[in-house]
């Protein structure tokens, strides 16, 4: 899980994404929160990201992709370790986004394309939603 959908206040503005449609899976499922910017050693608050072609870019130009590699591999490592076979990822995230990212001009398009981690944990066979794919 998007650590942010469970209420970590970990992403770039140092908030969260909480949605009770996330929080209500606990009763079927087990939840395991990961933030794979942390994880890949990004501070919060940190400057907003976007995808740009296969490299990651933040708003103060800095390239920032080696992080985000480091984020996804920390959580396919962790959905390994758990046996994990779904993930639920916070929508248009550069890490999490698993539909639509944004464009990399920060003018807030979107384009179709999934964030660094969603794209790894498919990778290995791990069946990726996102909050809106949940039932309200
Ligand atoms: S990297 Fe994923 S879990 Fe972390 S704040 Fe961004 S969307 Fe949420």
């Amino acid at each position: 899980m998007s650590a942010c959908l469970l209420g970590t206040r970990c992403n770039h503005e140092g908030g969260h994404s909480r949605r009770p449609a996330v929080e209500a899976l606990a009763a079927t499922h087990r939840l395991v929160p990961i933030c794979p910017e942390v994880c890949g050693g990004l501070s919060t608050p940190r400057p907003a990201a976007e995808r740009r072609g296969d490299r990651v870019v933040n708003a103060e130009g800095a390239d920032v992709t080696d992080a985000y590699e480091r984020g996804a591999r920390a959580a396919v490592e962790l959905a390994r370790a758990v046996g994990a076979s779904q993930a639920v990822l916070k929508a248009r995230s550069p890490s999490c986004g698993s539909a639509l990212v944004y464009d990399g001009t920060f003018s807030r398009t979107l384009r179709a394309g999934e964030g660094v981690t969603a794209a790894a944990l498919r990778a290995v066979g791990i069946e990726v939603l996102s909050e809106d794919d949940l039932p309200a």
